[in-house]
């Protein structure tokens, strides 16, 4: 295992649970740098389904499975993220050198990404990556396996939960706000309720690294909390703990 130059904070929790804005504040209130591990995902997911079409149209198609395609694509493709200024968000992501940050919110890309992360090869793909991300210290990772598989010896970590009902409203508003600038058609909330609950029973009952609270993470219900307790609850716990 490659070993941690520095400190590195944990957040864990299923889809809507407040993590990437709590995250994003977070990293900007400690200088931290922060690693949205479900972008990696998400991106993985993006090419795989370009990929898997482009062959169906193929005169010639040859026959491979989603599983087989995004093995291939996680091992493979080249992600990175990179800071570009003037550009929101600027924590941009990159798929072979394409900015893809744009395309992979959509929620056929939510469940893509929930499909592929449950295969083996694309964890594997991944998981050295992830390390390599966190392991320069003052580094914030988020996802559903940072505290358990990922970073076991996190030096803070968190588990965020929230009803069903609030993270629907949060993803219909945040799709909402961005429909705003691209024109994209936007699911009932009762798709929304639907598509959550599919992707929390996915991710927390793959066989490989399912979505679940490291024993010694700090839960964090976010329910009926703002943004702003949220992040300052957490701000004071890592200084707290990191001294
Ligand atoms: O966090 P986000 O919703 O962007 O993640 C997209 C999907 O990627 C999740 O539904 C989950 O299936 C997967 N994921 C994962 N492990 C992580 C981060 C994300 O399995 N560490």
């Amino acid at each position: 295992m490659i070993p941690k130059l520095g400190p590195v904070v944990a957040i864990d929790g299923p889809a809507g649970s407040g993590k990437s804005s709590a995250t994003r504040r977070l990293c900007e209130a400690l200088g931290f740098v922060h690693v949205d591990t479900g972008a990696l995902y998400r991106a993985i997911a993006l090419v795989t389904l370009e990929k898997m079409q482009a062959r169906q149209s193929a005169a010639a198609a040859e026959q491979i499975t989603e599983e087989d395609c995004a093995g291939e694509v996680a091992r493979s493709a080249h992600l990175e993220f990179r800071r570009v200024e003037g550009k929101a968000p600027s924590n941009r992501i990159f798929a072979n050198n394409r900015d893809v940050t744009e395309f992979i919110r959509s929620p056929e890309i939510s469940m893509a990404a929930s499909r592929v992360s449950a295969y083996p090869g694309v964890r594997a793909a991944l998981l050295g990556l992830q390390r390599r991300l966190g392991c320069v210290g003052k580094s914030v990772l988020e996802g559903r396996d940072i505290g358990t598989v990922i970073f076991p010896d996190a030096d803070v970590k968190f588990f965020l939960l929230a009803s069903v009902d609030e993270r629907a409203k949060r993803r219909l508003r945040e799709l909402t706000d961005a429909a705003k600038k691209t024109g994209a058609q936007v699911p009932t909330y009762e798709e929304l309720r639907e598509q959550i609950e599919t992707r929390d029973s996915g991710d927390s009952t793959r066989a490989i690294a399912p979505l679940k609270k490291a024993p010694d993470a700090i839960e964090v219900d976010t329910t009926r909390m703002t943004l702003d307790e949220v992040v300052e609850f957490m701000t004071q716990k890592v200084r707290e703990r990191l001294g």
